[in-house]
């Protein structure tokens, strides 16, 4: 019979997998003699089961909690739902990664009426028996019921009114038990049944709670955003309850080994005397500093710092920590690795390895690529910054800078977002788990309420997003949507404003940005990843500023020029319309003749950019339609131009629509119906070359021919680029070397590859049009339907942001084997957005690619993702 439960005695930080993170770390705790309540982890595998099961626990797993249960009370000395001495517990979710605040917990279980006066005798305090009470029926109803907690907070608010009290801890012994009263009232009206009584059956329904809060709408979006499958579950912690909130010698309070933020090497975090748990994290009151502790109770003070010290040399990594001081006596109640800013995962790997805790290899392993973004993020310009206001201040929970209009609700911002592609800063009292989806669209977040661990900080930190919290001196009416400054100013929705998550500085102004660099902590690290990979790491760019930021970043070449993009400016597109537009070859040559020197710049430009390192270029692939006029002003002028009838243009761009253009005519289709184009652009790039050889550069062009899907289509496109360089090369007297590849980016290609191969010198996966014509499925449009693929759990990932590994890996994976089986050792590389993203790259190098390109800002990314990928596959 399979093992579905755990004593935290039984356990180990290895078994992660089936204890989830916060179980492995409660058993280990408790094996190195650490003050750890007793309690017992329900395994991943329970839950797995339990959705196997048809959303039921098994007899078997039910036996088993138990049993682990009553083996559990023995060591507390305690009993279930015995007045005279009761076993309470928490109930807490805890995945194998962790997902703060996704899921949900119930305190204070085991709490009925005839429990709740035991514990006011035995504690001789019945204000916080009731309270706990009243707690943990609002929790009971909130998470296994969906009781929305806004009928009890309406209760509560009732009573207080009645008796003129503002603050919770105002209310007294008479006026918890009222509201006790009250809540069961209002659950039994709800629910059309009392509140059960039976701590037994509370901590089944609890459990099963926790099981399907693994799939609540913001767990599937965590889990999306951070690779998370679906099929780990959540393993399920019972844990004998320990009060904060007993008095003034009871608190709790969050810290970390080191800060969070900065990666400072000094204990962080914060506590709140006489509190539970819940109203640190909520932030509902605003905590001390960890150090003040020392002034209320040195000696647990003392003795939290030397536990402090074990873990983290025990975990070999900075900790974050939960404890709860009951009457004077210190609990662990959780430590995991913390989750932190780039800037201090940077410096936290970086001091690591000084202080000969672990290896090159250990600190790259800690870093999550992703979490790089925030640092190639921009900053406040010098100048913009000196001449802007500051009008408050709040706590600068992660840093970078935000600027953006404002918005009050999560969903309208994230609306906002995705329809005009502005920016955005969400403004809230304090964030709520049901918010991440605007902080992902957000540029920043600012919160009136709530610490440095609040939630909103903690989610900050993990994205990478700038986040101001505690901002008490602005008045923020999130109903009505506007903030107040401190001098009194009134902001309203889509009006601009500033934050400096580093500062905690709020500018009630837009200011002006800048790009960030690397350097110390980020040079040191990226430096270790270089040495380590081996997948060579390219950028795509369109421009020699693109190319200079790219090499900036670290790239080590251009694995994709889009030539089309290049003829985006006003002064350009009008020649590439005409050139399109074109009805006859003497029409065509005459706007190509314009277009040549545009292009021969730019080339040359990318080329000096990037002398010494190879830069693909690949010929014309436009979507005609991204192109073609539809304004009736633009058809006349360009009508004009063409000495042709408005009418007769727009005759012309009719013939030129297409039913499914990113199908039509475009890529090397284009050069077969005109060769004229490909003759142009590769002279274009043959010239540019030889310009800068001239100069004393060193050029490596790769022209690359895209949309292929037969051999008979490079060798015609082929041709063409080696006639016209032979003819340049005869009439100047000079030579340049150069190569001629392909983008494999339809299936049919992959399927031949090794045929293509006998012409192609090289290979570049096109993997956001492979993706598009493996799935069938519209790279426009894919975002519209993958969102019910994602809440059907159909599908638990964007294949057009992560390659598909299953289905399109395969295609790759066996292009590659023909490509090189003709060509040996053939360069192969990857171009599409896929290029940028780790669990991507962790499959280019397994599948043997030469290099990755990706957008110049990922660059970094991905050389830090490869190295990883080169340590994991070891
Ligand atoms: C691709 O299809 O992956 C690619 C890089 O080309 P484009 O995105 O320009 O179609
Ligand atoms: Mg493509």
């Amino acid at each position: 019979m399979s093992k579905y439960v755990y004593l935290f005695s039984e356990g180990n930080a290895s078994m992660k997998n089936l204890l989830g993170g916060k179980g492995a770390n409660l058993s280990e705790m408790t094996s190195l003699g650490l003050p750890v309540p007793g309690g017992f982890t329900i395994t991943t595998e329970a839950c797995i089961r339990y959705y196997d099961d048809k959303e039921t626990i098994a007899p078997e797993i039910e036996k088993q909690i138990f049993e682990a249960l009553e083996k559990a009370e023995a060591a507390a000395g305690k009993k279930f739902g015995d007045p005279s001495n009761p076993y309470l517990v928490s109930v807490r979710s805890g995945a194998r990664a962790s997902m703060p605040g996704m899921m949900d917990t119930i305190l204070n279980l085991g709490l009925n009426d005839e429990v709740v006066e035991g514990l006011s005798k035995l504690t001789g305090n019945a204000r916080f028996a009731n309270d706990s009470y009243r707690r943990f029926i609002t929790m009971f109803a909130d998470v296994v019921m969906e009781i929305s907690k806004s009928n009890f907070e309406a209760e509560m608010d009732a009573v207080k009114e009645a008796r003129g009290v503002v603050a919770d801890t105002d209310l007294d012994e008479e006026a918890m038990k009222e509201i006790v009263t009250r809540f069961k009232a209002t659950y039994k009206k709800l629910k059309g049944e009392d509140f059960p009584q039976d701590p037994k059956v509370q901590l089944m329904e609890s459990v099963k709670a926790v099981f399907r809060s693994w799939n609540n709408e913001r767990a599937i979006i965590y889990r999306r955003l951070n690779d998370i499958p679906a099929s780990w579950g959540t393993a399920v912690n019972v844990q004998e309850m320990v009060y904060g909130n007993m008095g003034e010698t009871s608190g709790t309070g969050v810290a970390f080994t080191r800060n969070p933020a900065t990666g400072e090497n000094k204990l962080y975090g914060e506590f709140l005397m006489n509190a539970q748990g819940e109203d640190v994290v909520a932030g509902i009151r605003t905590p001390s500093d960890i150090q003040q502790l020392k002034d209320v109770m040195p000696d647990v003070y003392e003795q939290f710092c030397e536990i402090c010290t074990t873990l983290e040399n025990h975990y070999k990594d900075m900790q974050d920590m939960e404890f709860t001081i009951e009457r004077g006596k210190l609990y662990m109640l959780q430590t995991r690795n913390g989750k932190r800013t780039a800037a201090a995962a940077l410096k936290i790997a970086v001091d690591l390895v000084n202080e000969g805790m672990i290896s090159k290899e250990d600190a790259l392993m800690k870093i999550e690529p992703k979490a790089l973004d925030a640092l190639l993020h921009p900053g406040f310009e010098p100048k913009s910054l000196a001449s802007a206001t500051e009008v408050a201040k709040g706590l600068p929970a992660s840093p970078g800078a935000a600027t953006g209009r404002i918005y009050f609700d999560a969903k309208e911002l994230a609306e906002y977002v995705r329809e005009t592609g502005e920016k955005a800063v969400l403004i809230r009292l304090e964030t709520s788990p049901e918010d991440i989806e605007g902080m992902v669209f957000a540029q920043g977040v600012l919160t009136g309420r709530g610490g440095m661990t609040s939630h909103a900080a903690v989610v900050a930190r993990g994205m990478g997003k700038c986040c101001v919290s505690g901002c008490s001196e602005v008045l923020i009416n999130e109903k009505e949507g506007y903030v107040v400054d401190k001098n009194g100013k009134r902001y309203n929705k889509g009006d601009w404003m500033s934050i400096d998550g580093t500062t905690g500085r709020i500018y009630g102004e837009e200011i002006a940005t800048t790009e960030a660099k690397i350097a110390g902590d980020f040079e040191t690290i990226m430096a270790w990843a270089d040495e380590t990979r081996k997948l060579k790491v390219l950028a795509n760019a369109d421009s020699g500023k693109d190319a200079e930021v790219a090499r900036g970043l670290g790239a080590e070449g251009i694995g994709l020029t889009r030539t089309e993009h290049m003829f985006f400016g006003e002064d350009r597109i009008f020649a590439f319309r005409k050139m399109i537009v074109s009805e006859t070859l003497e029409a065509r040559q005459k706007a190509l003749a314009e277009l040549l020197p545009i292009q021969r710049q730019d080339f040359y430009e990318i080329f000096k950019a990037m002398e010494g390192c190879p830069v693909t270029i690949r010929l014309l692939d436009p979507p005609l339609h991204e192109f073609l006029p539809t304004d009736p002003a633009e058809v006349k002028h360009l009508a004009e131009s063409l000495n042709i009838s408005a009418d007769h243009l727009t005759d012309l761009i009719h013939r030129l629509h297409e039913m499914n253009p990113m199908m039509g005519h475009r890529g090397c289709r284009l050069a077969v119906s005109y060769p004229e184009i490909a003759a142009m652009q590769a002279r274009a790039i043959i010239e540019a070359g030889l310009k800068v050889q001239e100069e004393g550069g060193k050029v490596m062009p790769k022209i690359m021919v895209p949309l292929v899907f037969d051999k008979k289509e490079l060798t015609f496109v082929k041709k063409i680029i080696d006639e016209t360089a032979k003819e340049i090369f005869a009439q100047s007297n000079k030579e340049l070397h150069y190569e001629v590849g392909t983008m494999i980016e339809i299936p049919r290609a992959a399927l031949l590859a090794g045929e293509i191969a006998e012409d192609a010198e090289f290979f570049s996966f096109g993997t956001n049009d492979l993706t598009q014509m493996t799935f069938g499925l519209s790279r426009d449009d894919a975002g519209r339907i993958l969102d019910d693929y994602y809440s059907t759990q159909i599908l638990e990932t964007d294949p057009t942001a992560s390659l598909d590994q299953n289905g399109v890996g395969q295609l790759i994976e066996f292009a590659v084997e023909r490509g090189r089986k003709t060509r040996e050792g053939m360069s192969i590389g990857i171009c599409g957005e896929h290029g940028g993203d780790p669990a991507s790259i962790d499959f280019c190098h397994r599948t043997g690619l030469s290099y990755v390109s990706c957008s110049p800002f990922r660059a970094p990314i991905a050389r830090l993702a490869a190295a990883q990928a080169a340590i994991n596959n070891k």
